[in-house]
């Protein structure tokens, strides 16, 4: 029977966990925390938006697109319902992602740990893995506080990345594979806030607006994205911004000058915008240019464009001027905010870059380390938000896991 070693009791570690136990391994897996899966607690709001209906290859950001196909060929969102289905979870789906029907993460936990214990997984928790060595044929393993290192035949690293850590968390996923010397992109926070300039955020914290956003790189229109965007104090948040901030990250990292394009009225062409405004103005030029907003988007936001536009809100239309009023009212739906950074890893919900793929075999075990394999996070795949990042832990988790004992 293959003593197999599962560093790390995530989403891909649980996972990794379950498929060699089924393929007839001794699995051990070690978690520093006091509790397995404690991230899993905390994805889509205390939710776990675990997978997606519509998913290929093409979510993904890889440098080799048929890695991650291949992968998720062998291990699909339909073969991960009916695995969790099985395990007795109900689910339910909300525009196509997929949650547990009770919509709390601990469900999706729970009876991924229930399984594991039911089939003799010996799950060590407080146990940090900071060290590991292959002698001949085994590697040995050290855990911090522990003199004695533990022979495994297989390890597989699913440590996460270094994104969402709480507290004194330390992310030491590179340290371990730096040892055998395994190549990696550069870590990058993904799905994240966008740090900005172009508005004073302090006035707006907290404020939330649906609005289409447009990514520009180098002045080139790059991407769009539509939904609720929600202002914190040095920028812009919210679903449909992480999805940018994917490509935001990589851009600013090779200097490239970033700018986004706020549309707040997205259902309104510019002219019939305008002709609209123009008949509010006559009918209402005694009130005031607030008063004359009131009705049309976030109070906060109306201040923040007439300041930028130079315009008073106590001020009268009809002293303000048709033209002027326009002024705003066209900003509504072009508001240019220059993309400075990204909030940090922190706040970050996953880790872009890492191991490369051109690394790792088809079932994630090195090419230059045979025994070992790196999972989850800690590779070079990201997905934007909508149960990808998860999926994607658990489709390498159960290919690695399968493949370590069978190999
Ligand atoms: C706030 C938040 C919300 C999110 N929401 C979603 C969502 O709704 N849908 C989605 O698809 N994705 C979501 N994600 C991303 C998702 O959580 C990750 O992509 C996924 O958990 C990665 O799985 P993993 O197994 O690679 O890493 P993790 O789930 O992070 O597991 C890694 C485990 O390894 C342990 N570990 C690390 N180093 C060591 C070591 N040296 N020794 C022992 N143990 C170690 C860690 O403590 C951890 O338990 C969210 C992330 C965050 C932060």
């Amino acid at each position: 029977m293959k003593k197999i070693c599962i560093v790390g009791g995530g989403a891909s570690g649980l996972m990794a966990a379950l498929a060699a136990l089924k393929s007839g391994g001794r699995v051990t897996v070690f978690e520093k925390n006091s509790e397995v899966g404690s991230k899993i607690l905390r994805t889509g709001n205390g939710k776990c938006n675990f997978s997606n209906l519509d998913l290929n290859e093409t979510f993904y950001k890889a440098d080799d697109p048929s890695f991650v196909k291949k992968a998720i060929d062998r291990f699909s969102n339909e073969d991960l319902v009916m695995f969790l289905t099985r395990l007795g979870l109900l689910i339910k789906e909300k525009s196509g992602w997929l949650y547990p029907y009770n919509e709390q993460a601990k469900a999706v936990r729970n009876v991924l740990l229930a399984e594991a214990v039911s089939y003799g997984a010996d799950i060590r928790t407080d146990s940090y893995v900071n060290m590991i060595v292959k002698e001949n044929d085994k590697f040995l393993v050290s855990v911090s506080g522990q003199k004695e290192r533990e022979a495994f035949d297989k390890v597989i690293i699913a440590t996460g990345g270094a994104s969402g850590l709480i507290g004194k968390e330390k992310f030491n996923g590179f340290e371990l594979t730096d040892g055998f010397n395994i190549k990696r992109e550069k870590a990058l926070p993904g799905l994240v806030k966008l740090k900005c300039e172009g508005l004073d955020f302090k006035n707006l914290k907290g404020s939330r607006c649906d609005c289409n956003i447009t990514l520009f790189v180098e002045d080139e229109p790059a991407r769009e994205e539509a939904g609720e965007l929600i202002f914190w104090d040095e920028g812009i948040s919210g679903i449909c911004v992480f999805s940018l901030s994917n490509h935001c990250s990589k851009a600013l990292d090779n200097n490239k000058e970033i700018v986004v394009k706020l549309d707040f009225l997205p259902d309104f062409d510019e002219d019939g915008l305008a002709s609209l405004i123009k008949a509010m103005c006559l009918v209402n030029i005694d009130k005031t240019v607030e008063e004359l907003f009131a009705g049309m988007l976030n109070d906060k936001l109306v201040k923040e464009i007439c300041l930028s536009c130079g315009i008073n809100l106590n001020d009268k239309v009809g002293s303000v001027g048709t033209d002027n009023i326009l002024s705003v009212s066209h900003k509504f739906k072009n508001v240019y905010l220059v993309v400075k950074g990204t909030a940090d890893f922190t706040d970050a919900q996953i880790m872009l870059g890492g191991i490369k793929t051109d690394e790792l075999t088809d079932d994630f075990e090195s090419k230059n380390v045979p025994g070992l394999y790196i999972i989850g996070e800690m590779t070079d795949v990201s997905g934007p938000c909508g149960g990808y990042n998860l999926q994607w832990a658990f489709t390498s988790g159960s290919i690695a896991g399968e493949n370590a004992c069978c190999s």
